[in-house]
Formats: C-alpha cells, structure tokens, sequence
C-alpha cells in the first residue's frame, strides 16, 4: 500500500529512490509484524501483550513509511509538521492495536467472516491513515535561487516502479495463497488419515461410503486383532504400535485395486470392497488371516497375534453405512466369541442373539439388588460307601421376565461386564451362611464347593471375600472348597499359584474343575496348589469309546500319582459309574445320584438317601 501510495504521489519535478533506504524500510515493516504476530499468535494472550504487539506493529507502520520518505531523492527539500507527525504514529499504534485485537477475538471463527474481514479493513485503516496523515505532515519545498517554492505538482509515474510493485504485490498474494492453500490439504491430510499407520481414518470412511462405495453389490470386512490388548500391556505402546503398523501392511498386501482399507481406531480395521460378493469376500478374510497369524519380529521380540474377522454384504445386509458396518461388527463379535481366530459372514439369527445378550446384559445389572438369584446345591457321592461327601454350589437366575437363564448363558456375560465378581461375593456370602444354617439346625457338616471365575482373581480381592464371608458365617474354612478351571490356572499363572498359596493357607480346598477341557499342560500340573482333580463330564458322557476310557484312566492314575482326589462329573448311568469305580474312583457327581436341588430340599433328600440305603 505504502508504495503504491508513494506512486500515485506526484510531484513536478523529478522524483527517484534510493534502493538500499527503501529495501530498509520495507524490512522494517516485515521485522515488526513478524514480531507482533509472534507476541499476539498465542491462542491464550492478555491485552498487555496485545497492547505491545500493537506497537510493534504500529512502529513497524511508522518506520516503514518514514524510512521510504527518506529514500526519495530529488531536488526537493522536505520537512515535517510536528503535529500531524504524531497524528500519524498514534493512528498507526491505535488501529494496528485494534486491529490485532479483533483479530484475536475472531481467529476461531471458520473460514472466511465478516469479522475477520473487518480485522482487515482496520488494519488497512491503519495503514492507509498513517500514511496520508504522513504524507499531510509533509512539506516539499525547493529551496533556490528563486527563492522557495512548494511543490504540490504532479508528474509522469515511473512506469517500471509501478510494475515492480505491482508484480510484488501480487507475488506475495500469490503465495499467501498458495501457502494457505498447502496449509489447507495438509490439515485435510491430516483429518482423513491415521497418524500411526498412515491408512484413512474413521472420517475418510463417512467420505468412503458417501461418494464411492457400491451399495448394490459391495462388502465389508470388519477387523479385530485377538488379544492385542495383552501385548500392549505386556510389552509396552511401543511395541503395540509397531506391531500395528505391521499388520496394518499385512491387511493391505491382501488387497486387490477395489479394495480399501481404514484403521478405526485401536486394534480394529474395516475393509470395504467394491464389486464385491460372499465367495471373493470370504477369500480375502481368509488370506488375511493367514497373514496376520505369521510370526513378527519387533525390537527382539517374535510376537503373535491372530485376526477375528466379521463380513457383511449389500445389499443382503444392508443398504446403509451404518447397517453395514452394524452387521459386520455383529459378525466380527460372534467370530470372536467363537474361539477367535476365524471369520464370520453376518446372518440375522446373530443379530437376535445380541439383542438377547444385550437386554441380558442390561437386566443382569440389577439382578444382586433385585434379589434374583438363588443357589442350587449338587451332591458329591462317595460310590463306594454310599456317603454324601459334599455339595457343588451352582448359581441360578430367575430372570423376571425370561425365566431361568442358564448360568452358561449369564456367566460369561457376568465375566466380560466384570459383574462376576460382585456375583461371586455375594455366592460365598450365601453358601457360607447356608452351609453355617445347615451346621447348626441338622448337624450336617458338608464341604461346599463355589465356582470361581479368572476374572474374580484378576481383581485381586478374591482372598480378602473368602476371609469375610468365612467371617461372617463363623465357618469353618474346611467346609469350604473353590472349583477353579485350567483357564484360570494358566491366565497369569504365578499370580493365580500365589493366590491360591493364600487361599488355602486360610484354609479353604481347591479343585480343578473341567479337567481335560482346558489348555494346561499336563506338565506343570504338579505346580498348581490344588487338592482334587474333577473329570469333565465330557469323558463320562462318551466313557463307553475306548480312546475317551484311556483318558479317564490316565486322568485318574495321574490324580493318584499326585495325590489328589478326583471326582468325576455328569455321572448318569449304572454302566459309568461301575467303569469309574473300576478304574479306582470313587468320587462322583452327577444326575445318577443327585441334581442340584434348592437348599431346602437337601435335607430331606439326604435323609430319604440314607433311608434307602440303610434298607438295601
Ligand atoms: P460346572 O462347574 O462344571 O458345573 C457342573 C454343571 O453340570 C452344572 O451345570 C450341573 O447342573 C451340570 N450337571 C451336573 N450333573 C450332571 C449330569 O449328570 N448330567 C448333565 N448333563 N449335567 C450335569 P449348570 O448348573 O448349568 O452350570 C454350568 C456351569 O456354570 C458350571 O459348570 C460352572 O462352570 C458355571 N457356574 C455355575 N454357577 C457358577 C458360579 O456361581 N460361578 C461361576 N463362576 N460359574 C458358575
Ligand atoms: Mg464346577
Ligand atoms: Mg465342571
């Protein structure tokens, strides 16, 4: 603006500048704003720092003009009116101050505004303002033989300084532009795609599905990694987002030109296929698979980790996004709850299960306060004396609208909720109070077993609820007995092994329930702090297959080798119950000698059992 001001001011003689004088005064304006929008570029700054900001800029204005004042040569002498000089410094401070206040007020606003556009017209005010009331402090006078003269004259403009400044003008313009313009896709870039791996994001998705995706005839392939989360525990971020990164490479080598692939976030990734169907779909998901499950070699660390995989088509499934991705994920979840490791095409029989498993969920929430759940108790029976030799507790849910819901349906859901463990409390403060009530009222002193959960020892207060509900009871810790499973037994094992030293230095016994369903290896069988081995019923069920009546025997020699007692589960017939006792045991439990009945019923069960055998 300066420059351009000072062409269009003419004067009847002939007018040049000085090159070096002028470069300086337009670094002085560069200098000065560069140091005001550092001192106000803050997004939290006070009105001090404005206010300082505000005379940089103002100074920068006023030194500019000046300075370029300065670079005129001609025959002309000039000289200022000390008023209006100020005049024109206070209005460059006044509205450049103004100016870089608006300007901090309304910089949030998006895009273009009004506001933002009245932050440039003060500045240009300021500006403009200072440099006529400048140019009006200026007085121009040839001071010669004729004596003075004023010059208020104009004359031809310099033609190549006028296109110099104009191309400059339009230059800096231009890469104002230009450079707003980068800032604008990289910030783009940045919205749409994942910092970590690179792949587009959850927002490049929405864009995905609304201007490319072929509803109609396109898939989707919903990605979740199997157990990421204890790597990333164990190992650290670190290593967790290296390993992601590499599966992320891995998704990506599976793919053909119609596919592309998202990470949303954590350990989940979708693939969206175009022109797609079931057959080609399933094939992708199973390449992935098998390339996702090779080994990975991280900082020194050969890491596994497996792939669950949920599909969905359109239009089967859906003509939506949201459908789409709704029954892929529906998918992924059962193919998870599946045992991992595999891919699941969405049918609708998945989607009533998950409603089932929802409102479950939902209802399993009040149940404790609603007083819903009751205790079963099963006998064990010592074949061969005929002597109950003590009960398995077993937790029943009178749903108030559904029924009885089977503790294998509301037990994992108890589990992945965490719900289990105020489940569990409340099942030891019961069955040990019920046990204490059955000590006192009929002198029947029986070992009671409860069913535990892994997730009730990850929580670490399993030991600190046996204490207290042994103490609320005032029972005796040998009238109580944990059932653990192999899977809690291996989940962290150190940890579980010092819990049970706890546990059964209070006293309590322990059994390994399920056995042979599990995964621990016989191996380090002897490790494990427990006193009874139970055989699944599995076994029993199938004991007339000479391959399942070898496993039994090798169960029980095992048991005995170690000493520890074993008890055989679901005993229902004659003919098992003579296989078992042949193979030396004598423990069992099972619909042959008893169901679990209600806690009232045990006794007078237990009395006509007696009766019955008393007379045989
Ligand atoms: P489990 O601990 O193996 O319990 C034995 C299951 O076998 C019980 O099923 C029992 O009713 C059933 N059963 C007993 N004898 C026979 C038989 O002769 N034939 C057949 N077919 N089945 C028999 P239930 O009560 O449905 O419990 C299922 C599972 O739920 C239990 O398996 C246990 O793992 C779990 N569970 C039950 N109560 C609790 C609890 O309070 N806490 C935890 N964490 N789990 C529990
Ligand atoms: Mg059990
Ligand atoms: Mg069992």
């Amino acid at each position: 603006m300066h420059f351009v001001g000072m062409l269009a001011f003419h004067l009847d003689i002939l007018v040049t500048y000085d090159i070096g004088i002028t470069v300086l005064s337009a670094s002085a304006s560069i200098i000065a704003s560069f140091i005001a929008f550092k001192l106000t570029g803050d997004t939290q700054v006070n009105k001090v720092r404005i206010g300082i900001g505000g005379f940089f800029m103002g100074s920068g204005i006023v030194t500019m003009h000046y300075t370029g004042m300065a670079a005129m040569r001609s025959e002309a002498a000039y000289s200022y009116d000390p008023l209006r000089w100020l005049l024109s410094a206070v209005i460059a401070m006044a509205a450049s101050y103004a100016a870089l206040y608006l300007f901090r007020i309304f910089r949030q606003e998006p895009k273009f505004s009004k506001r933002k556009l009245l932050c440039s017209i003060v500045m240009a005010l300021a500006i403009c303002g200072m440099h006529y009331t400048g140019m009006s402090a200026t007085l121009f006078q040839i001071v010669g033989s004729r004596g003075t003269h004023h010059l208020v004259h104009d004359s031809e403009p310099q033609l190549f300084l006028l296109l110099g400044v104009s191309i400059s003008t339009f230059l800096i313009l231009g890469i104002s532009w230009a450079a707003m313009l980068f800032d604008r896709m990289l910030l783009e870039k940045m919205a749409f795609s994942d910092p970590l791996t690179g792949l587009q994001n959850r927002h490049s998705l929405m864009n995905y599905f609304e201007n490319q995706f072929t509803f109609g005839n396109g898939t989707v392939l919903f990605i979740d990694l199997d157990r990421f989360k204890t790597i990333n525990d164990t190992l650290g971020h670190d290593i967790g987002d290296l390993l992601l990164c590499e599966v992320a490479n891995r998704i990506q080598s599976c793919l053909g030109d119609n596919d592309t692939v998202f990470r949303l976030g954590g350990d989940e990734f979708l693939v969206a296929s175009l022109h797609s169907g079931e057959e080609r779909t399933s094939a992708i998901a199973a390449s992935m698979m098998q390339t996702v499950k090779q080994p990975y070699f991280i900082e020194g660390n050969e890491l596994y980790v497996t792939a669950s995989i949920g599909i969905s088509l359109s239009p089967q499934h859906g003509n939506d996004r949201a459908s789409l991705l709704k029954a892929a994920d529906t998918a992924m979840y059962y193919a998870k709850n599946n045992g991992k490791n595999r891919f699941r095409v969405f049918d609708n029989e998945m989607d009533r299960q998950l409603m089932r498993k929802m409102e479950l969920e939902k209802d399993l929430r009040k149940a404790l306060v609603h007083e819903e759940f009751k205790v079963e108790y099963q006998p064990k029976w010592d074949s061969v004396s005929n002597q109950m030799v003590g009960m398995e507790a077993l937790l029943r849910w009178q749903h108030p609208v559904l029924g009885v819901i089977s503790p294998g349906e509301f037990i994992p859901i108890s589990e992945d909720t965490g719900l289990i463990v105020p489940i569990t409390r409340w099942m030891l403060m019961e069955v040990c109070s019920q046990n204490k009530q059955w000590q006192v009222d009929h002198k029947l002193f029986q070992r009671v077993s409860v069913n535990m959960s892994v997730r009730v020892f990850e929580s670490q207060t399993l030991v600190q609820m046996v204490g207290d509900a042994l103490n609320a009871a005032d029972m005796h810790p040998d009238y109580l007995e944990l059932e653990i499973t192999e899977s809690i037994a291996i989940y962290d094992k150190e940890d579980t092994i010092s819990q049970l030293h706890e546990l059964r230095q209070i006293g309590v016994l322990v059994s390994l329930d399920d056995f042979g369903t599990g995964y621990s290896s016989l191996g380090s069988l002897d490790e494990l702090p427990v006193d009874i081995l139970k055989i699944d019923q599995i076994f029993i069920r199938k004991s007339n297959n000479p391959s399942k009546q070898a496993i039994i025997s090798t169960i029980i020699a095992i048991a005995q080798n170690l000493n520890l007692q074993v008890v055989a589960e679901g005993v229902e017939t004659t003919e098992e119950v003579a296989f078992l006792q042949s193979r030396g045991c004598r423990l069992m439990q099972g619909y042959y000698y008893g169901v679990p009945m209600k806690p009232e019923e045990i006794v007078p069960w237990l009395n006509s059992r007696t009766a019955k055998y008393a007379s045989s």
